[in-house]
């Protein structure tokens, strides 16, 4: 069976969530990326079975998390960590959450992923402290690339940096039509977000594909009620 990692799953309500199943329905072994301030009740919730009832995939077993790995997709390494987040009590529980950190924990687990899911979203904190704009736009193009993609793939700037390379075959992320078109209400810097994760899906997409056989794709979604939605009002 393929191995999948899904980074951004922290309740039962995303497409995170939705994907994952899909993916355990099909066979695959589920691997998931919790953003550290909600990795605590995610865990509670699970063991404590609070999913159970939409744990449950077509063939009436229920979907198993082969583990949660602690994500925090702002920051590529350690050295990004400024110290007050680092001091802050609910990152300071967890470790090795940057994106090569997990990346790193993922391949010493398991040696390789099949599947990359990218389903990273605002968390509700940055929506009200105002960051949105800058932090955003960065987490969808440096996931992946500092996540599993060959250095030869892109930017050059990249390559001076240590990065993991997970092998991998496809990844995919989520992204919706404000990108092209005005929906009211999606603001914050969301759309020309999305504009850029389209931008950079076509990039890597020639890329990866070409160098390595990667296949690099996003799926536009419809509107859903996540938290993520909720959280910038949408
Ligand atoms: P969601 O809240 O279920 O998923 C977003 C996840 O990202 C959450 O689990 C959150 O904790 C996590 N996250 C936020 N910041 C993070 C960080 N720095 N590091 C690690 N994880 C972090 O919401 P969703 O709507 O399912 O979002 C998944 C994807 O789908 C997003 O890319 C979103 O833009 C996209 N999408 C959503 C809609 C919609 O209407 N909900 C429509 C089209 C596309």
């Amino acid at each position: 069976g393929k191995r999948a990692f899904i980074a951004g799953i922290a309740d039962d309500n995303g497409y995170g969530w939705a994907i994952a199943k899909s993916l355990a329905a099909a066979g695959a072994e589920i691997l998931v990326g919790t953003w550290v301030p909600a990795l605590n009740i995610f865990e509670t919730s699970l063991r404590r079975g609070k999913f159970d009832q939409s744990r449950v995939l077509p063939d009436g077993s229920l979907m198993e998390i082969k583990k949660v790995y602690p994500l925090d997709a702002v920051f590529d390494s350690p050295e990004d960590v400024p110290e007050d987040v680092k001091a802050n009590k609910r990152y300071a529980g967890s470790s090795n959450w940057t994106v090569q950190e997990a990346a790193e924990c993922v391949k010493k687990d398991f040696g390789t992923i099949d599947i990359l899911v990218h389903s990273l979203a605002n968390g509700p904190e940055q929506t009200s402290s105002g960051d949105i704009k800058k932090r955003l736009p960065r987490c969808y193009f440096c996931f992946e690339l500092l996540f599993c993609f060959p250095s030869q793939a892109f930017p050059a700037n990249y390559e001076s940096r240590h990065v993991t390379k997970l092998h991998m075959c496809a990844s995919i992320s989520l992204t919706y039509i404000a990108s092209e078109r005005i929906i009211p209400g999606y603001g914050g810097g969301m759309s020309s977000a999305k504009a850029a994760l389209e931008s950079d899906t076509r990039v890597l997409a020639f890329e990866a594909g070409r160098k390595q056989n990667i296949r690099v794709n996003t799926i536009s979604a419809g509107p859903l009620g996540s938290r993520a939605a909720k959280a910038i009002g949408f």
